[in-house]
């Protein structure tokens, strides 16, 4: 038939074409191939194709000016070169193995700005601390379903690897990205949503534009300047994207986790609250609104003035936090969130810092001492009008509270300094409640559709590992997931493989590594650890940040934590990461984080509906043993295939192709880096039942019309039928080096 036949000499002519341009350094060999040739001219969508990909390859050219984009550029397109797969790509390929070797090769590639490296399936990526342009679409087009070594080592590679495992194998993928503070797991975990936004073609262009705009969003409420990083995540983000079977993105969900609330109230010097409180009092002083929000236009609210003086000179001469609250509003807009809610929304942020504002005095009489007033009750009803609830009743919730004793109400006044504290506990639940409250509404907005079963994504990209001149309480939390997520990685890439082996009968080496289990137990045991008793002496009205350090020293007898001499509130621990010491002080009051319910009674009492909202469900406490953990979160994971991304920061001072032997190596040797790569170079990362194994590539020894059995022998038929050298078979499963599952899809696509 003419026409199938047509369809058929097409398809048999892109085949060529692409493999082809594969072996080619460029389009105009292309149309010298004699198949070309003959059809050139008459065929129409192949001169389309063609003049397609010469616009592209020109794009490119015209791209490839700086060195880096040049070495990109020209191992892709001269394939045929000896260059085209560099064994330095991988440091699997690394003849002598040890510390020296493996800094050596990044720093050599570091100095080409090949921030990119693999070992074997796990990406390290080196922090460039300057804009490459290589996150481009023709980028995203590049690493497109293509063999891994037939480009230079990228994120969008790792993500193409998450895409193309979860639409082979229809299973649920997890990236997981870490790193310490400023190594560079946000900008990675922006780069792999771009990438599987383009690979997951939505059909619908919102949908793809919201998905985009889900990051800025959350990170405008969740990330701040911080003495390490400007632009630091105070929280952990677990970011699914859902696709359909066939691959199409079809909604996204975020799950926050652990918000460093402390931060609305006070930050440490040269530190900052939360982005989003800089760009909305910025982008209502450019729009002359600050008044309509009754905020002061001399002098930032307290919460925000921590330099006295800084940030207003920032807001009046720099236009970038006023661009930044346009770039907001229009993400709010893009996701579907209304005009009301957005206007809530404002209202409650721009209400958290008149609060702020508000402040008390002791008013002496000679019978009460401990009674506090509000000198400045303009603060008092400003903060009031803009959270909708009565002036007078907001003052009586946080200059006094009720105690219920034997059936009597009596109500006890507060102190100065108990008022102080009950207006930042009101804050920080405020911002909390309204934090949790954008995700979730976020999470309705890109919901799918229920009645397809998909698959989906997830990317992990969690608040990094930190030591600074004084660590406190939230310092501890974020050092305690990030301890998780290393023996998370510990777990899959040395743990399980090697009890795999055992169980399959396999004889394979074992690698040696630092098992930061004991440390784990240390924290999350029950009822010794940690975090078990920080629980328990919070429930102690009389105790103290004293008492606490004094348990912890009584019953963590271990090697991983001390006390030094001399100084009351201190102790230390021996991170996998390294020496912290923490300050005690505000440890309890921090872990009990309680608002009084008084406080809750007048909030629920607001005329705005989302803020009543927000305080409308039980104040039930989520167990605070719970909330530090993240094993829920980790345990989710776990039945998604893990892809691991090790960021690396090359220097502490942000200076781009600065590279630090001594931070590096440090980084290197906590991440248990040189163990990794021994495991990996003996190592096989893909584990398949023969029955899966025998259904994904009987083709490759099978007649298409044939149903072979998932039998061992049926599987060594096809491994030898492909002539691929260094698998092994298990009792069950089919053992297979990264590079072998390349190959196979490979011959597939040419079967
Ligand atoms: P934290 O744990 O504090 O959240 P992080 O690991 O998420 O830190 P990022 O915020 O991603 O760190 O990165 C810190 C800074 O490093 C970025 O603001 C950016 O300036 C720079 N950076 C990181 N990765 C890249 C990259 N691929 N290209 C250019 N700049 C980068
Ligand atoms: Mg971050």
């Amino acid at each position: 038939h003419p026409e199938k036949w047509c369809r058929g000499f097409n398809h048999f002519i892109s085949q060529c074409l692409i493999k082809d341009f594969e072996k080619r350094p460029s389009v105009t060999h292309l149309l010298e191939h004699p198949f070309i040739k003959q059809v050139h001219g008459k065929d129409m969508s192949l001169q389309k194709q063609l003049a397609e990909l010469i616009q592209e390859q020109q794009q490119l050219g015209s791209m490839a000016r700086t060195r880096h984009e040049r070495i990109h550029t020209r191992r892709a397109y001269h394939v045929d070169r000896a260059d085209k797969y560099s064994l330095d790509d991988d440091l699997v390929n690394l003849e002598v193995l040890n510390e020296d070797t493996i800094i050596h090769q990044l720093q050599k590639r570091y100095a080409d700005l090949q921030i990119y490296t693999y070992v074997g399936d796990i990406l390290i990526a080196l922090n460039p601390f300057q804009n490459l342009s290589i996150y481009s679409p023709q980028f995203s087009k590049l690493y497109h379903g293509v063999k891994r070594s037939s480009n230079p080592p990228h994120i969008f590679a790792s993500a193409d690897a998450a895409y193309q495992s979860m639409v082979t194998f229809s299973k649920d993928q997890c990236i997981i990205i870490s790193g310490e503070s400023g190594a560079g797991k946000t900008e990675s975990a922006h780069l792999i949503v771009q990438h599987l936004t383009f690979l997951g073609k939505a059909n619908n262009r919102t949908l793809r534009e919201k998905i985009l705009q889900v990051n800025p969003l959350v990170e405008a409420f969740g990330n701040a300047c911080t003495a390490i990083n400007d632009n630091s995540s105070r929280f952990g983000k677990y970011l699914e994207m859902m696709f359909t079977p066939t691959g199409a993105v079809m909604g996204a969900k975020i799950s926050e986790y652990l918000l460093e609330k402390s931060r609305v109230i006070k930050q440490a010097v040269g530190e900052k609250n939360f982005h989003i409180f800089y760009y909305i009092y910025a982008g209502l002083y450019h729009q002359k609104k600050l008044s309509e929000y009754r905020l002061p236009d001399q002098k930032p609210p307290r919460y925000i003035d921590n330099e006295t003086g800084r940030v207003m000179h920032d807001i009046v001469t720099k236009d970038s936090y006023g661009r930044q609250f346009e770039a907001i509003q229009h993400c709010f807009r893009i996701i579907g969130f209304t005009d009301e809610e957005v206007y809530s929304v404002y209202r409650i942020l721009t209400g958290i810092l008149n609060t702020g504002n508000i402040e008390f005095a002791a008013i002496s009489s000679q019978h009460q001492t401990d009674k506090s007033e509000v000198p400045n009750p303009e603060a008092l009803d400003n903060a009031a009008a803009l959270l909708s609830i009565g002036s007078e009743e907001l003052q009586e919730a946080l200059t006094s509270h009720c105690v219920v004793t034997r059936g009597e109400t009596i109500i006890r006044t507060n102190t100065v300094d108990k008022a102080a504290d009950v207006r930042d506990a009101m804050s920080k639940a405020l911002y909390g409640r309204l934090f949790s409250w954008i995700v979730n509404r976020i999470n309705t907005l890109l919901q799918p559709d229920k009645n397809i079963c998909g698959m989906n994504v997830g990317i992990l990209d969690i608040f990094g590992f930190e030591n600074f001149a004084r660590n406190s309480f939230e310092q501890l939390c974020i050092n305690i997931a990030n301890e998780q997520i290393q023996f998370y990685f510990n777990q899959h890439i040395f743990a399980l493989e090697q009890m795999e082996y055992q169980s399959e009968g396999i004889d394979a080496t074992t690698v040696e590594y630092e098992d930061n289990r004991p440390l784990l137990d240390m924290f999350l045991q029950k009822p010794m650890g940690l975090l078990s008793l920080l629980d328990e002496e919070s429930r102690f009205p009389q105790a103290t940040d004293l008492t606490l350090v004094d348990k912890f020293e009584d019953n963590l007898r271990c090697k991983y934590f001390w006390r030094p001499k001399g100084v009351e509130l201190s102790f230390g621990i021996q991170h996998y990461a390294g020496k912290v010491l923490y300050d005690a002080s505000a440890f309890l009051e921090k872990n009990r984080d309680t608002l009084p319910a008084d406080v809750v009674v007048v909030l629920r009492t607001s005329e705005n509906k989302l803020l009543q909202q927000l305080f409308s469900s039980p104040l039930t406490k989520t167990g605070m043993f719970c909330s530090y953990s993240l094993m829920d979160l980790l345990s989710k994971m776990v039945v998604g295939q893990p892809h691991f991304i090790r960021c690396i920061k090359p220097n502490d001072d942000r200076e781009a192709l600065m590279f630090s032997h001594e931070r590096v190596l440090l980084q290197l040797r906590y991440t248990g880096i040189l163990e990794t790569v021994k495991i990996r170079q003996k190592g096989y990362s893909h584990r398949i039942l023969f029955e899966e194994f025998v259904k994904r590539y009987y083709y490759l020894a099978f007649k298409a019309h044939e149903t072979p059995l998932g039998s061992r022998e049926n599987c060594l038929a096809i491994l030898e039928k492909s002539k691929l050298d260094n698998w092994i078979l298990g009792k069950t499963k089919v053992f297979l080096k990264y590079y072998h599952i390349e190959q196979l899809n490979l011959f597939l696509r040419e079967v």
